[in-house]
């Protein structure tokens, strides 16, 4: 985490409060996904409000993480990339998580492991139905079935899947193929006598097919606001959900520039009529990407500032020709902001030239603070 600069990232807990509760009223058991520090809200922040609010399982990445989140919380923590290193076989039997299983020397591993400390290890096998990712594949079920039945020191408890585009309308045919093949993948499973929890759905899937719900939902971007759906034909299938991060930095300079004036490194930028410029402390060392130059908006006073010339490392500039009132030290906002023309997560991702995960999961490195 980046603490010596002066951008501001603030993390509205009530707003993630809100749209945890709206997705729990759409699903039947959810596990929020807060891999990556949360999408860059919080890892353990997320975890304690959520867990407050009855959230009694959650899905991280990396076992490292999993061990992270132990600190904080007692119940059930899914490790969604799987024991890699060593220790990570050690850690995940002392903390009692549930790893993503996916190749066969973890299971021969794990179930070592197991054998070792005395206590049955709880499992979630991962399957690829289409994502092209991690996971068995559908002809490798009978083979991965059979492994469990001899290792016995083992706790299959989930069978999983990831649904790659649930969250592109036109890819309703594919989507629903992927469901049809889990529950081809789920049939051996009961046919050999396994009793396992079904998960496929993400923010998308929870949000768009109930029929995808199964038996465990893990929503992430949708926690933190973000619409799968905004901008399409399906978007008040995410209505509802408010964005929580905001991120600010101060103005700490004018400049009046008379017309043919540049500004910034290169002269990309120059006055096409007498510009009155801000000049406020966050650049692209603050991870506010130097492709934002000359692209996109900050919004000062609730209006909309355009941002001018290049993007440096500690400093941009914006146009507030149009904006009487402003004085140093007023918050310029990069994301959020007051009024109508708050600034949303998708226009940003969309100058940025992104998505609303990458603008978390990077601006959210920065010196965070919840409120
Ligand atoms: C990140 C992730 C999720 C959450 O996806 P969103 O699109 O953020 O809802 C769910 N499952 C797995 C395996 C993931 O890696």
């Amino acid at each position: 985490m980046i603490d010596y600069n002066k951008i501001k990232v603030t993390i509205d807990t009530n707003k993630l409060i809100s749209n945890y509760r709206l997705l729990s009223s759409k699903g039947s058991n959810l596990l929020p996904v807060i891999k990556s520090d949360a999408y860059g809200h919080g890892m353990q922040e997320v975890a304690k409000i959520l867990a407050a609010q009855g959230a009694d399982s959650f899905g991280v990445g990396t076992t490292e993480e999993a061990v992270k989140l132990r600190e904080v919380f007692d119940g059930t923590i899914v490790s969604m990339l799987g024991p890699q290193e060593e220790e990570d076989y050690r850690a995940i039997a002392e903390c009692g998580v549930i790893p993503f299983v996916f190749r066969f020397d973890q299971i021969r591993k794990l179930n070592e492991v197991a054998e070792k400390t005395g206590n049955r290890i709880p499992i979630a096998l991962k399957f690829d139905t289409g994502m092209g990712r991690l996971g068995f594949s559908e002809s490798e079920t009978e083979k991965v079935t059979e492994r469990l039945n001899r290792c016995t020191h083992l706790k299959p408890q989930m069978l999983c899947s990831h649904l790659a585009s649930a969250d592109v309308t036109d890819y309703e045919d594919f989507t629903r193929e992927q469901g049809r093949c889990l529950d081809r993948i789920m049939a051996v499973f009961a046919g050999s006598g396994f009793n396992l929890k079904v998960s496929m759905a993400n923010s998308a899937g929870l949000l768009a097919y109930p029929d995808l719900h199964y038996d465990i939902q893990r929503p992430g971007i949708a926690l933190y606001g973000s619409n799968s759906f905004a901008g399409t034909t399906w978007q008040e299938k995410g209505e509802g959900l408010q964005s929580c991060m905001e991120v600010s930095t101060p103005i700490i300079q004018f400049r009046n520039l008379g017309k043919g004036s540049p500004i910034s490194y290169g002269c990309t930028w120059r006055a096409s009529r007498p510009t009155r410029a801000a000049i406020v402390a966050s650049g692209y060392a603050d991870l506010f990407s130097r492709g934002l130059s000359n692209k996109g908006f900050m919004l000062v006073n609730g209006k909309r500032a355009p941002v001018i010339g290049r993007v440096c490392m500690q400093m941009t500039a914006i146009d507030i020709t149009d904006i009487p009132g402003i004085e140093i030290g007023d918050s310029a906002y990069l994301l959020g902001g007051m009024g109508d023309q708050s600034i949303t997560p998708e226009e940003l991702a969309e100058w940025w030239g992104t998505i609303t995960y990458e603008v978390f999961c990077v601006l959210g490195f920065n010196k965070r603070h919840h409120i």
